[in-house]
């Protein structure tokens, strides 16, 4: 279903449009809109339609699907939107760049890192001197003992933390803060620690680089249980605990950041006990769509382009 056929064309366009000086790019006011089209009751109404293409070698190969809904192919590259935009006469297709292929190649440092959707991870680093601003002490049971930065999350968080944990209790499965806010140095101190043992390359396997850890924003609190003489592993997912924590976690704003099958795009292996605070809104739809965070935020980058 996913078999890409290279379009020549594209390439064509780009190599064409650069030798000639002219640009390929197409603008809004270009495109063939709905709005542009007189509307007659009887006339099918444009529909847009949006597809993922896979980028190899810097060559945006399109899925067959594309190509069967084609009758005549007018690519265009829109270079704002890193996406091929043809239509069919009744349908705007546009076929996006993958995730993986819009992933900076070295690491950026984040501009937003009070931002409650903000993005760290092996590619989005922290200011080292960044410390959230609103950290507090949730009121739920916790393995640290009292005075532990570790015990803290950003307010919001916390709330949602205290709400989940009250509901949990409520349904009868017992659950424990074990780790929640780390500081830059204490990254640090970590990591030393871990690759002088492992070395580099396999610490980063489960241990962040500094200024990496989602831990550092506040929004991060790892959770387990007395089953689990809490501990982290993957086997939290399996017991009634980690089952509760994977179906309810969404309803207070939480997600699990690390899930099965997604180490290529989060770079971390499955982490049951890990949840990220998003806020409700996202929590839900991440977990309605089975997506990770990088791909909800490009997602939303991608969809308030094509709305503007
Ligand atoms: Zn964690």
């Amino acid at each position: 279903m996913h078999k890409k056929i290279y379009i020549p064309m594209l390439l064509f366009l780009l190599i064409a449009g650069t030798l000639l000086g002219i640009s390929v790019q197409a603008t809004d006011s270009e495109l063939p809109t709905q709005t542009e089209e007189p509307t007659e009751p009887s006339s099918p109404l444009k529909e847009t339609i949006v597809l993922e293409g896979k980028m190899i070698n810097d060559e945006l190969y399109l899925p067959v699907e594309a190509l069967n809904r084609a009758s005549e192919l007018d690519i265009q590259w829109n270079q704002d939107l890193n996406a091929v935009v043809f239509s069919t006469g009744t349908e705007k297709i546009i076929v996006r760049q993958d995730y993986l292929a819009s992933e900076p190649s070295t690491v950026q440092e984040i501009k937003n890192p009070d931002d409650l959707l903000v993005l760290v991870n092996k590619k989005h680093s922290l200011p080292a001197d960044y410390v959230p601003p609103d950290l507090v002490d949730p009121a739920v049971p916790s393995i640290k003992s009292e005075g532990d930065p570790s015990r803290l999350l950003r307010s919001q968080a916390a709330e949602a933390l205290e709400e989940m944990f009250a509901q949990a209790k409520e349904d009868g499965i017992e659950l424990y803060a074990v780790s929640g806010y780390r500081s830059y140095q204490h990254q640090e101190a970590v990591f030393t620690r871990v690759a002088a043992a492992r070395g580099e390359e396999k610490a980063n396997l489960t241990v962040a680089y500094p200024g990496q850890s989602e831990h550092q924003t506040g929004l991060a609190m790892d959770v387990s249980s007395p089953q689990m003489n809490f501990g982290l592993s993957q086997s939290f997912g399996h017991t009634e605990e980690g089952r509760w924590i994977a179906k309810n976690a969404p309803d207070f704003g939480f997600i699990i950041r690390y899930q099965k099958d997604n180490t290529h795009i989060t770079g971390y292996s499955y982490e049951p006990w890990h949840l990220r605070y998003v806020g409700k809104e996202a929590a839900l739809a991440i977990a309605e769509a089975d997506i990770t965070l990088e791909e909800y935020l490009y997602d939303l980058e991608f969809y308030s382009k094509l709305e503007q």
